[in-house]
């Protein structure tokens, strides 16, 4: 409804607040009021900036796997391998069984559990994974950033310990590698090395000859299947993380 034009002296007296105050008194309220809230309103906006850049740089600290634990649970695992491509054999895989326990426990269902969930682990990093099997024909000159094949050691001995091999006579890359799943391995599961068991099938091992002699290759044996069973089958994410973290310290050195 359009408002009837003010004629002071003859219109009646108005309801509610202006019917208190002048007319010049309620503009300037009015006024206030308005910059009160746009006030407001840039605070609102500056505030919610404030928290976008917060979020975002957390995020980019979680992405380079820097900061606290929590951020790593908050926006998922670092982006510490974007653009590498790394394969990983589960062992004995398409082949045979391995190594067999009493009990009917064998090593290639070790290997191959191992092996995918080392594989997902370092997708989630953001690296290109292929899962190959023992005698994959993708083996031959395989090409990639890194090549780690899993295999577990024998059920009829009381030994306790893990070792890597890396080709005998190989690269330097392989060889640090090899150190890296050493340091890293030994850091997430605790057990010890068993240097002494390596055996020439582990430093000939088949594969460091079919794949391209530039790819960085090491074999790890994750641990004895009687005596060290309780951590590769009911602590398998140390096992994960030890080689995980290997692949990672030899790619981001
Ligand atoms: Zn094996």
């Amino acid at each position: 409804m359009p408002r009837r034009s003010a004629s002071p002296g003859h219109s009646p007296p108005r309801q509610g607040r202006s019917a208190r105050r002048p007319a010049g008194q309620g503009r300037r309220a009015d006024i206030r009021r308005t910059a009160v809230r746009r006030v407001q309103r840039l605070l609102l906006l500056i505030i919610a900036l404030a928290v976008a850049a917060s979020v975002w740089s957390l995020w980019q600290m979680a992405r380079d796997g820097q900061g606290p634990l929590w951020l790593a649970l908050i926006f998922g695992p670092p982006q510490t391998l974007t653009d590498r491509s790394i394969g990983i054999v589960a062992g004995h895989s398409g082949n045979d069984s391995g190594a067999v326990c009493p009990d009917g426990l064998t090593e290639a269902a070790v290997n191959q559990a191992v092996a995918e969930a080392v594989v997902q682990a370092l997708r989630r990093r953001g690296a290109a994974v292929d899962l190959l099997q023992e005698f994959d024909g993708r083996l031959r000159g395989y090409r990639g950033d890194a090549f780690v094949s899993i295999h577990a050691d024998s059920c009829q001995v009381e030994l306790s310990g893990f070792k890597v091999a890396s080709l005998a006579g190989g690269s330097r890359a392989s060889s640090q590698l090899a150190a890296c799943l050493w340091d890293r391995y030994t850091f997430a599961t605790g057990l010890k090395p068993h240097p002494d068991t390596i055996t020439y099938d582990m430093r000939g091992y088949h594969a460091f000859r079919e794949i391209a002699a530039d790819t960085p290759a090491a074999i790890i044996e994750i641990g004895f299947l009687k005596a060290d069973r309780e951590l590769l089958t009911q602590r398998q994410e140390q096992v994960v993380a030890g080689i995980v973290t290997g692949i990672e310290c030899f790619l981001q050195r």
